[in-house]
């Protein structure tokens, strides 16, 4: 893909969304009740390359909230902030197979299974609230505004829907806080978490996001640093083995890039060293990834080439 000149990425691109646009299949997520208010049939994808390219086609500057996605860059912030030997204490690194919001913990550690479902990523706010205190959010916000390039902000409506109504999540995160992952203030960490989820982002974001990650933690347009190189490679690491929750296996195997979605429509795909890219569809399927998206993501890599075990 990196021989592939701009002109050429963005035929590629628009004809990947033309191909994917007709599928309609899936559902809003409606468990958090402003989620259910968005246009179902939104689809943009963008691809970001590590020398400073954007391509992108469709609805790729339509807002939604990160949700999920954020589970990737937190992870990564907190490997910087706290060392991979504290992070480890607290969250472990192996797939569950369990749907993103199980309330399940690795029997032997009593930790959550890895930093991308729930349970991993509210014991990671609960690393991040301890360590930052009253600036954790911003600390947050603005790494991820730096691997976007541009400043990102909340939605406020989607944070206190979900702040009002996340039961469950604010029941993993006292479970978390009897079992010793988190050791501080549960509310606060999941405030945090609810927080993070409901920062908006565009595919267009996404993709310069991922690129950053595929450059190793630069943003290729701005020159900034966001996140440290060892805790990029950590970061996509455990995005290859869990991001897609228990979709991951079949991920791997088909589309074989590390990536992350969210309830909110996206999902972020790494081509280590290449490319970003983000996809933006709001219909989910029963596993809670964007359907349209994973469709535009087999799409994508079958054309350009992008499994990590392609021979070529
Ligand atoms: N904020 C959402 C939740 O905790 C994020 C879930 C997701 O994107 N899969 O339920």
């Amino acid at each position: 893909a990196s021989e592939a000149s701009a002109y050429g990425l963005q035929a590629v691109v628009e004809e990947v969304h033309a191909r994917a646009l007709p599928d309609g299949s899936g559902h809003l997520a409606d468990y958090i009740p402003e989620l259910a208010q968005v246009s179902p049939d939104a689809f943009g994808l963008a691809v970001a390359t590590t020398d400073g390219h954007l391509c992108s086609a469709g609805d790729a500057d339509a807002p939604f909230t990160i949700q999920s996605i954020s589970k990737a860059f937190a992870y990564c912030i907190a490997l910087e902030l706290l060392g991979r030997d504290k992070v480890l204490e607290h969250v472990g690194v192996e797939p569950s197979g369990d749907a993103f919001n199980a309330i399940v913990f690795d029997p032997a550690t009593n930790r959550p299974y890895n930093p991308m479902v729930n349970a991993g990523a509210i014991a990671v706010a609960g690393l991040i609230q301890a360590h930052a205190g009253a600036e954790a959010f911003d600390l947050v916000l603005d790494r991820l505004s730096a691997a976007a390039g541009r400043p990102l902000d909340m939605d406020d409506a989607v944070y206190r829907s979900e702040a009002t109504t996340g039961h469950r999540n604010k029941g993993i995160a006292h479970l978390l806080r009897a079992t010793g992952a988190i050791r501080g203030d549960a509310d606060a960490a999941v405030d945090l978490y609810f927080r993070v989820c409901a920062i908006r982002v565009t595919a267009a974001n996404l993709a310069r996001m991922g690129a950053t990650l595929a450059n190793i933690g630069e943003n290729p347009v701005t020159g900034r640093a966001a996140f440290a190189v060892d805790a990029v490679r950590a970061t996509l690491s455990v995005m290859f083995t869990c991001g897609m929750y228990d979709y991951a296996g079949n991920w791997a195997l088909d589309v074989g890039v590390p990536a992350k979605s969210g309830v909110g429509g996206g999902i972020l795909g790494v081509v280590n060293r290449q490319l970003g890219i983000g996809t933006f569809s709001p219909r989910l399927d029963a596993k809670g990834n964007s359907a349209r998206g994973i469709r535009a993501f087999h799409e994508l890599a079958e054309e350009l080439g992008l499994h990590v075990f392609d021979p070529t």
